[in-house]
């Protein structure tokens, strides 16, 4: 059987410059000791069959340690967990060999709630392995808004870049195409339907979504919003069941060999911050509409801890689409007591600002800096400045 503690520590051994992994961290690092004792406690409860029988087959090369075997047990986890304390790793993660999906295909998931600062403060060695994290402006403040402009082609973008994919605005990763709106040449997926799933669903594209948040409740009409346009969706019911999710997804992507779109909404990382097996309970909310005590700091390594639970549950699945298109970003952030607010649903620059991170057929992108607006040469950003306070003293 292979755990889900194999993978999680596969994928957290080979990343990072630092001299060791997180397994070194966790001696000395009780948070990080806290998710290793959770994920071995769940590797017990939760054994992934279709992952494990692909794992069993497969001969394992690990590039740390020195050590070949197959990964089929407890007792790699042991070897391997003793292999990587003492080398050190600069290699990029070993995913061996999965199979892999179209280049057209499409993986896109949304760490709901997900900070920026969150994302690059944790140990996330497989969403780092997709490409560089950005710092991006969400579409809206809350679930349902931010999903459904994405759902129609505006992704979380980098305003200040003169970039396509990056800013949506100068040209879109997903754009939705019609006789009001044709393309501009710049976008990577040109779609026609009320929603890109729809329009992906159009072009033969198998579409396959999971929602962890009541936003993605098909039961009820707001729920319905979000998820009716996928062929295949399951909504778990609660915020913290990512291995249902995925069992979910793999069994639909065994059935499925041609092009898919795969749509993933995390939920751990959604208040109250929890994930299966954690050391807190999921009724201990650290991050409450207008409350007065000031949990920042639990927030703040609680949604980190969610974010790496996260990486290591996402690795075989990740693995799959590094050939073909992937977008992980945030929907939008949460307040941690920044201006006396507290959770998302306001408009703030801490609910606005999300992690993106973007690979197009294969290719991570990057930013170019080149290519940002600048006011000191006068450019565009200037002139948008100058328009915008004429407006503004035109509207007051
Ligand atoms: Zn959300």
């Amino acid at each position: 059987m292979l755990s889900v503690l194999g993978r999680y520590v596969d994928s957290a051994c080979v990343d990072s410059k630092r001299p060791l992994g997180l397994g070194a961290r966790a001696v000395a690092d009780p948070i990080s000791a806290v998710v290793q004792d959770s994920l071995a406690h769940y590797s017990y409860q939760q054994p992934c069959t279709r992952l494990a029988g692909r794992f069993r087959r497969r001969a394992f090369v690990h590039r740390v340690g020195g050590w070949r075997g197959t990964q089929d047990s407890r007792r790699h986890n042991v070897r391997h967990r003793r292999s990587f304390l003492s080398v050190s790793m600069n290699s990029p993660p070993d995913f061996g060999i999965v199979k892999k999906r179209s280049r057209e295909s499409v993986l896109f998931i949304t760490l709901d709630s997900c900070r920026y600062d969150t994302l690059v403060s944790a140990r996330v060695p497989t969403i780092r392995s997709v490409g560089p994290v950005h710092k991006a402006e969400a579409p809206s403040y809350f679930t349902y808004g931010s999903h459904s402009a994405m759902f129609a082609g505006f992704t979380p973008g980098l305003a200040h870049l003169q970039q396509p994919i990056l800013n949506p605005k100068f040209g879109k990763l997903f754009k939705l195409v019609g006789a009001g709106f044709p393309g501009k040449g710049t976008e990577a997926y040109e779609l026609d339907g009320r929603t890109i799933v729809e329009g992906f669903t159009r072009l033969g594209f198998k579409t396959i979504g999971t929602g962890a948040v009541g936003w993605f409740n098909p039961h009820v009409p707001t729920g319905r919003h979000l998820s009716e346009h996928f062929e295949r969706f399951f909504y778990p019911g609660n915020s913290y069941s990512l291995d249902r999710q995925l069992e979910f997804v793999a069994n639909e992507l065994n059935a499925a060999d041609g092009d898919v779109f795969v749509f993933l909404n995390v939920g751990e990382t959604h208040v109250p911050y929890y994930f299966n097996g954690a050391a807190w309970g999921a009724d201990d909310n650290p991050c409450i509409p207008f409350q007065t005590a000031n949990r920042r700091a639990e927030c703040r390594q609680r949604q980190q801890l969610c974010c790496e639970f996260a990486d290591g549950m996402l690795r075989n699945l990740i693995a799959e689409f590094l050939e073909s298109t992937i977008l992980i970003c945030g929907d939008h952030g949460d307040c941690w007591g920044e201006d006396g607010l507290w959770e998302h649903g306001v408009s703030h620059r801490c609910t606005l600002t999300v992690p993106l991170v973007i690979r197009v057929r294969g290719e991570p992108i990057f930013a170019d800096e080149s290519k940002a607006i600048s006011a000191e040469k006068g450019t565009g950003f200037a002139r948008f400045l100058s328009r915008a306070k004429s407006l503004r003293s035109e509207a007051w």
